[in-house]
């Protein structure tokens, strides 16, 4: 697959991503985001994760499942660390060079999440002041994450395809379908 320039200059990282990586990172975006209406015609909401170890291969993959389980922490990136760490039987992945690959930036409780999982990098589409703008989530606060994810190790590219991930947004909302968040 050929990557233009551009698409490469805009991404958001906190260190250089090499070639190859970024293709593969392009394909997984764009085929998450349009599988993604698979999942929320069954009531999922509007996002997906999936997990890869450093051969490529899927660990796992889920939707954001909040409403379906009655439960506000079921976001994506939850229920995908959470399939990785039974399917691998271990609280702490940082052994297997994990990528978590997301159709949007992670809320401020999947940074959490995601650190604590020991993951190493880290993926998304569409940023979360887009994410806010389209969708009138809640993303919550995230002062300067991705230098923290940095001096952590954890390396953090996005804004990934983001037009594609915008349109399938925007298409949630049009669809009139659930946007699930506490009352203020
Ligand atoms: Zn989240």
């Amino acid at each position: 697959m050929y990557t233009k320039i551009s698409e490469y200059n805009s991404v958001i990282k906190n260190s250089q991503i090499d070639k190859n990586d970024f293709d593969f990172a392009i394909s997984v975006i764009k085929s998450l985001q349009n599988e993604l209406e698979s999942y929320t015609e069954k009531g999922s909401g509007s996002f997906l994760a999936a997990i890869y170890d450093e051969n490529r291969n899927i660990i796992a993959k889920c939707a954001n499942t909040v409403v379906n389980d009655n439960c506000s922490n079921s976001h994506a990136e939850i229920n995908v660390i959470k399939a990785a760490e039974q399917k691998l039987n271990t609280y702490d992945l940082s052994a297997y060079n994990l990528s978590i690959y997301i159709t949007a930036e992670p809320c401020m409780m999947c940074l959490g999440a995601i650190l604590w999982s020991g993951i190493k990098n880290v993926y998304y589409g569409v940023p979360s002041e887009y994410v806010e703008e389209i969708t009138g989530y809640d993303e919550g606060f995230k002062q300067n994450w991705i230098k923290e994810f940095s001096k952590r190790g954890i390396r953090v590219y996005g804004n990934i395809e983001p037009e594609l991930g915008k349109s399938v947004l925007k298409k949630y909302i049009n669809d009139g379908k659930k946007i699930y968040k506490p009352k203020r």
